[in-house]
């Protein structure tokens, strides 16, 4: 599965790596390589970091930590103290540098460097008084994701990865209905 960079914020696309919390958790970041191509493809992060082991842990508690206080936040509830002190204490590191240049903004810095920057993106938007948080709307996802669209009329964590596969089944489902009602129709004329 591709990894998926929806949420509008780096720190919840990172809770975003455990996908169907509820039902059957799957684990995007099973190893350290792919945390590496998750940060790569991640365009607010450095290019390129190596992960080893102990930082690969510790980039898995930032990420159970931020997806807790995310859940608190959108359940009106008090955030956990444990995930508190792990997303705090990981974001009072260094974060990578940026560079200008002809060819744009360069972003430099090591995997601890990274996780301070998301532990950072993380707290701006669970501070934020006006930040709406929500989960995907599609059965069994479980993504967070930042509504910034106007109204806050946004359903889904994204098009392709859940909202065109609701409009799809609604749509079977409906062609099904359709093709039931059709059949009983000559039996009701026999
Ligand atoms: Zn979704």
């Amino acid at each position: 599965m591709n990894f998926a960079f929806v949420s509008s914020n780096p720190a919840l696309d990172l809770a975003g790596t455990v996908w169907s919390r509820r039902d059957d958790p799957i684990d995007l970041l099973a190893a350290p390589a792919d945390l590496e191509r998750w940060v790569a493809e991640c365009d607010e992060l450095p290019d390129r970091v190596t992960a080893d082991f102990a930082t690969f842990e510790s980039a898995l508690s930032l990420r159970e930590g931020i997806y807790r206080l995310a859940l608190d936040r959108m359940l009106d509830r008090p955030f956990d103290p444990d995930s508190l002190d792990i997303v705090n204490h990981t974001a009072a590191g260094p974060v990578p540098t940026i560079t200008l240049s002809d060819a744009g903004l360069h972003r430099s810095g090591d995997l601890r460097a990274t996780l301070s920057y998301l532990a950072r993106s993380g707290i701006a938007v669970l501070a934020d008084p006006h930040a709406c948080l929500k989960e995907c709307g599609r059965t069994g996802c479980t993504r967070i994701y930042l509504d910034r669209s106007r109204g806050a009329r946004r359903t889904w964590c994204g098009m392709d990865a859940c909202g065109n596969r609701v409009k799809a089944a609604a749509y079977r489902a409906r062609r099904r209905a359709s093709t039931t009602a059709e059949r009983r129709v000559p039996e009701k004329t026999a």
